[in-house]
């Protein structure tokens, strides 16, 4: 299998340039400078960040500190539309809603809400399509089309806690409390994008929306220099690594980029973020019938874990189309668990929330049943 193209690019190809700009792009800094370069006062740009972040207020007609001429205009400059609904389908008696999102180029992407007993959950796409070209992923099947802007992702995530905050759910207005980066894209090949965005979603307000780090996580398909340069970055964000397999053998094969940094590598950058921001990290496993399921591999998972502060996420798989691979039997989940759990090592089997919906994006439904916090 040929190795894919890493976008290893910190920073960003030209599409980005034809993205409007939205306060969102920016730090809280830039955003006054912004404000000041369209002839504002700084302030301007803290008043519209109140009402982006803290009111959720996309309509500028509501925004009553800002003088009724200057409202639509400043609004055009500092938060323009980059997202638009195509359709929304809805499960689980509408406690599952994913979204079809339409960008200004026209391009589609996919963010999937979850209302749990205890908390809602959005999962996120970072980019349009991904480059990575993992063989049972809908959207690495795809290749990559493009980054997504800083603006377009946290849109996705303002989306969301607004249809939280309006009570579109059922069980009344509600809160959204947890963000999974585990939609389309690999999140640390558009890492500046991806960095702001946590940015946004934690800072307090005015400048973000005051979610607390460790309810947002950024599953990584184990690019270590992103994961390096996340530790340095000292967010307390839970980190995922996407292993499927303890052998690089067989990773070489379902997680190409493997053929660039080993196992090792990637259990030790995931061992010094852990050891930076103390938070144990995740391992996410698409349990993959008579691939990656059987019990020696679960041994040798259970040995290279037992002594880091890692969880391991198992996922029946959700084939894609034509794919000739299908999900794990469930007693070779179950024995898969035992061995693991015979190790010490603590392990959940996600459920499938959403699945039914999942048809344009085989990965959506890799959503979290039990909080690995
Ligand atoms: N690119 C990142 C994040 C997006 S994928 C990553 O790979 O981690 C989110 C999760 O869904 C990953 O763990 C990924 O391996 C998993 N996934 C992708 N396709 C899947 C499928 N068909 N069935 C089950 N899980 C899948
Ligand atoms: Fe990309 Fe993650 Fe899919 Fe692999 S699993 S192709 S990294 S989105």
């Amino acid at each position: 299998m040929s190795i894919p193209e890493v976008n290893l690019v910190f920073d960003e190809p030209v599409q980005r340039k034809k993205v409007p700009k939205h306060l969102a792009d920016y730090s809280p800094e830039e955003r006054r400078e912004v404000a000041k370069a369209l002839g504002l006062p700084a302030f301007r740009a803290t008043q519209v960040a109140t009402h982006y972040f803290s009111h959720l207020a996309d309509d500028p007609q509501t925004w009553s500190d800002i003088p009724a001429e200057m409202r639509q205009s400043i609004a055009d400059q500092l938060t323009p539309k980059l997202i638009e609904l195509v359709r929304s389908v809805t499960c689980d008696n509408g406690m599952t809603r994913k979204d079809l999102w339409k960008l200004h180029d026209g391009t589609l992407v996919e963010s999937v809400l979850m209302r749990y007993t205890d908390r809602v959950t959005v999962c996120i796409s970072s980019q349009a399509g991904c480059g990575m070209g993992c063989p049972f992923c809908a959207t690495g099947q795809a290749g990559l089309t493009r980054n997504l802007s800083a603006g377009e992702i946290t849109e996705q995530i303002v989306a969301a806690a607004r249809v939280c905050a309006n009570g579109e759910l059922p069980g009344g207005p509600a809160r959204l409390s947890n963000i999974v980066f585990m939609g389309m894209g690999e999140p640390l090949a558009n890492y500046n994008a991806v960095v702001r965005t946590l940015h946004n979603i934690i800072d307090p307000a005015p400048d973000g929306l005051g979610i607390s780090a460790r309810s947002v996580t950024v599953s990584t398909v184990g690019l270590v220099n992103g994961i390096e340069k996340l530790t340095e970055e000292g967010l307390a964000v839970t980190l995922a690594v996407s292993l499927h397999t303890p052998d690089d053998e067989l990773r070489d094969t379902l997680v190409p980029i493997n053929s660039r940094w080993k196992i090792k590598e990637v259990l030790a950058a995931a061992d010094a973020y852990e050891k930076r921001t103390g938070r144990r990290y995740s391992i996410e496993y698409a349990m993959i019938r008579d691939i990656n399921d059987q019990s020696w591999r679960s041994d040798l998972l259970g040995r290279l874990l037992k002594n880091r502060n890692a969880h391991v996420n198992l996922i029946p798989l959700n084939p894609t189309p034509g794919s000739k691979w299908t999900a794990s039997r469930r007693e070779d989940e179950a024995e898969f668990v035992r061995i693991l759990e015979g190790y010490g090592v603590p392990v959940t089997v996600r459920d499938t929330r959403g699945r039914e919906i999942d048809g344009a994006c085989g990965q959506l439904a890799a959503a979290e049943k039990t909080r690995t916090d």
